[in-house]
């Protein structure tokens, strides 16, 4: 007697079931997704106690007729294909059939549907696999499915269940991606006779955007768009100032579907590199299209994630796009004043806590000033009010502070910079565009410098001979384990040769033969600009400071050091006003 039987098909549900019905979330995604299919324009979905007792979700799409709807919890029934070749061209959400089936063995359900050219509605009911037969019914057209006390007969999955709460952030979450997708449908979620949201239908995005997300992530977004060999991109960018500690606000679509993609995932770690700290992760929501036959969907049962048929072709293209218009927008960090209303008074003593700093080191001029000081002789110090402002508005155009930071009148307010942020940036653009242009100017040591080396670092300079000439660079043998530093590059004048030679070596020593040698570069550059470039707590020269901020005009991404932190915070007059509650 042989020990292996044929499962029944209640089991098989079940089964399948427990692939794509995690939790009410996965409920709310599979039943939304089908009205979707159904071509519904309004869709409202009803959850109480975070959908663990119910989930409804109604639609005015197709609907279905009284054979239909005996059919669709039927496993592996679908109206989406037909036919293999089908499966190469999947313009739908679902295909797989298994859906209505899989919810229907854990949950009790209810769906009453009723097509166009129907006179009335049909009702079926379906307890843990247990179907009844099907029913008239009156109903309006569309469809309605109602599903009740998920895994009830399964205690092991009803355990696994969360509190509402949290069951109800993973709906929201569901809600919001499918509505993002779809900001042409009119869209509802009501959570305990509360109304969540109600999306009005025919909205654009960006206003979609608006009304699921705070303000912090959905304002200030940057528009692009790119159509490229058969791939459309419109992406919403995120300004580096908005980024998280982590990727949840990345919302990624294709034709209409979220999904998750670790070339489209790269491709935006790298457009947004050195805008960014390398821990944090901007704010991005991408759509992107292309012809269905130019990807695989049948790779995972919820469809989460898709297989590309030309990865890099997608890679590159989202890169581009997103690179070519962060690198073409200068983002400037704007100085979050708190609220007025209810901190004025602070925010009044901060602002004379600056103005009463800004004057004492006007007077002991510690610090140099541009051309245009006037009236020196008045040293006597003005009350906060009229006085000050006037002051401030006719002295010099920047000045410097703790040695660290300099502020400048800038033409709607003022700035504030860290001078080693923007230093930095500066070199490093300097340098990278000298190294793409061939090589930096080197200059030769009066007095060569030696050092020692061990046998993985004397081979990580023999890989890369190349890149130390081109950073003008000249190393000569010197006994057997010595090497002589005989040349450095002038740009880099500020550092130290044998200090930059010695972090240069280890930073190639740590890098694998096969390693990008872009990516290796940049580090160099990245290394070679912070060593290079002006420190904080370094008093500047009048003539220092104007260089500086001459360089910051002409100088691309200047309002990011390469690490990707601000260089410069801005403070707008307007803002400044309303703070003084001027206007
Ligand atoms: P799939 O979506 O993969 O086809 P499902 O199990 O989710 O499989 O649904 C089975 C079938 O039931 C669908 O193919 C569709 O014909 C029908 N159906 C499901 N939901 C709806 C709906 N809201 N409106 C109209 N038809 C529906
Ligand atoms: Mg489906």
């Amino acid at each position: 007697m042989g020990r292996i039987a044929v499962l029944d098909q209640n089991m098989i549900n079940m089964i399948a079931a427990g692939e794509v019905i995690e939790r009410p979330a996965s409920v709310v995604k599979e039943l939304m997704e089908n009205s979707i299919d159904s071509g519904a324009t309004k869709i409202t979905v009803t959850v109480e106690d975070g959908g663990r007792r119910l989930i409804s979700v109604a639609d005015n799409g197709c609907g279905m007729d009284a054979e239909d709807l005996g059919q669709a919890f039927e496993p592996h029934t679908t109206s989406k294909i037909r036919t293999s070749s089908d499966l190469h061209n999947i313009s739908t959400l679902g295909f797989r059939g298994e859906a209505l089936a899989s919810i229907a063995s854990v949950a009790q359900v209810r769906a009453v549907s009723r097509t166009k050219d129907s006179a009335g509605a049909s009702c079926i009911e379906i307890d843990c696999g247990n179907k009844a037969a099907v029913t008239p019914f009156s109903g309006d057209y569309g469809t309605t499915i109602q599903v009740r006390d998920i895994f009830y007969k399964l205690p092991a999955r009803r355990k696994f269940l969360r509190t509402a709460n949290t069951e109800m952030g993973h709906i929201t979450e569901i809600f919001t991606r499918i509505t993002l997708a779809n900001p042409g449908l009119d869209m509802t979620l009501v959570s305990n006779g509360r109304e969540l949201y109600r999306l009005a239908g025919g909205q654009n995005t960006g206003r979609r955007i608006a009304e699921l997300f705070p303000p912090d992530i959905a304002e200030n977004l940057i528009e692009t768009e790119s159509e490229e060999k058969g791939l459309h991109i419109f992406a919403l960018l995120g300004k580096p100032d908005a980024a998280r500690t982590n990727n949840n606000f990345q919302y990624i679509f294709l034709n209409g579907r979220f999904i998750r993609d670790k070339f489209i995932s790269h491709a935006i770690k790298e457009a947004y590199h050195g805008l960014l700290e390398p821990n944090r992760f901007p704010v991005v929501f991408l759509f992107t299209q292309m012809p269905y036959e130019d990807y695989d969907v049948n790779v995972h049962p919820t469809k989460i994630e898709v297989r590309f048929y030309n990865a890099n072709l997608v890679h590159s293209q989202v890169l581009g796009c997103l690179r070519e218009k962060l690198l073409g927008t200068n983002f400037e960090t704007q100085a979050k004043l708190p609220a007025a209303h209810n901190r004025s008074q602070e925010i009044n003593n901060a602002m004379a806590e600056f103005f009463r700093k800004y004057r004492p080191i006007q007077t002991q001029q510690q610090i140099s000033f541009g051309t245009k000081l006037t009236d020196r002789s008045n040293p006597e110090p003005a009350g906060i009010g009229e006085e000050t402002l006037n002051a401030v508005r006719y002295t010099p155009k920047a000045i410097q502070i703790h040695d660290s930071f300099i502020i400048a009148q800038s033409d709607d307010g003022f700035i504030i910079i860290d001078q080693h942020a923007l230093h930095e940036r500066i070199m490093y653009e300097n340098l990278r565009r000298r190294v793409s242009a061939g090589k930096l100017e080197s200059q030769r040591l009066l007095i060569p410098e030696s050092l020692e080396l061990t046998e993985p670092q004397a081979n990580a300079i023999k890989n890369n001979v190349g890149l130390i000439e081109k950073l003008g660079i000249e190393l000569v043998p010197f006994g057997p384990k010595t090497m002589a530093i005989q040349a450095f590059p002038a740009l880099l004048a500020k550092a130290e040769p044998l200090d930059f030679v010695r972090d240069l070596i280890d930073l190639l020593t740590d890098k694998d033969v096969n390693s990008d040698s872009e990516r290796l570069l940049d580090e160099v550059l990245n290394m070679a600009a912070c060593k290079a470039a002006i420190k904080a707590g370094q008093r500047l020269s009048s003539s220092e400071i104007e260089k500086l901020l001459a360089d910051r005009q002409t100088t691309e991404c200047s309002s990011r050091c390469p690490h990707g932190r601000p260089t410069t915070i801005k403070f707008s007059l307007g803002e400044i006003e309303k703070q003084f509650k001027r206007t």
